[in-house]
């Protein structure tokens, strides 16, 4: 059984097998937890990510982690909110579940998500965390061989609303 858990942290400093960023599609670098990473895990993560020609929404690739705890970043890009009538929830769902896929591909048995998607790119946080849980509820079922996710919050609002909804489960 795989374990879900949320919690407050800057997700840059968690010990686990891979954190996954909420990147833009050129992976080149952004603001928000993106920005974050690769100050943390420094000058190589951009230059294994400009060999990897970009992500498309949706989709998640794997690099090396470099100076972070973490042994690998899962870079995935989120959706951009536009009222949810552009196949946002789809693509939400997507990020999470190749992230979980390119996981276990790569025999990662403990991964952080941050909430993608509802920093800069604007998503609802109580709808895109509904998706997040349910998603990876869901895969880690089929795929099996992930021990933990954790689903790494930045404001205690966040986690207060990832708590109800794990407590739901
Ligand atoms: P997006 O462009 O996908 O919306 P953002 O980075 O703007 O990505 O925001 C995604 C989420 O990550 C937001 O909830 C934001 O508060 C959170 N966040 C920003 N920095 C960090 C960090 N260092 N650790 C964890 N979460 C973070």
């Amino acid at each position: 059984m795989t374990k879900l858990r949320a919690l407050q942290a800057n997700i840059v400093t968690l010990q686990v097998d891979a954190i996954v960023n909420a990147a833009n599609s050129s992976l080149l670098g952004g603001g928000g937890v993106d920005g974050a990473i690769h100050r943390a895990a420094g000058p190589e993560l951009l230059a294994e990510c400009r060999t990897l020609g970009g992500c498309k929404t949706g989709d998640a690739k794997l690099t090396r982690g470099y100076r972070l705890p973490a042994k690998f970043v899962i870079h995935t890009v989120g959706p951009v909110w536009h009222s949810g009538k552009k196949g946002e929830p789809e693509l939400l769902a997507s990020c999470y579940r190749k992230s979980l896929t390119v996981a276990s591909e790569n025999g990662i048995k403990t991964i952080a998500f941050p909430s993608i998607s509802t920093g800069v790119y604007g998503y609802p946080i109580e709808l895109a965390a509904q998706i997040a849980v349910q998603t990876v509820s869901d895969t880690v079922q089929k795929l099996s061989k992930i021990d933990e996710v954790i689903f790494c919050c930045f404001s205690s609002n966040d986690l207060s609303i990832y708590e109800s909804l794990l407590n739901k489960g």
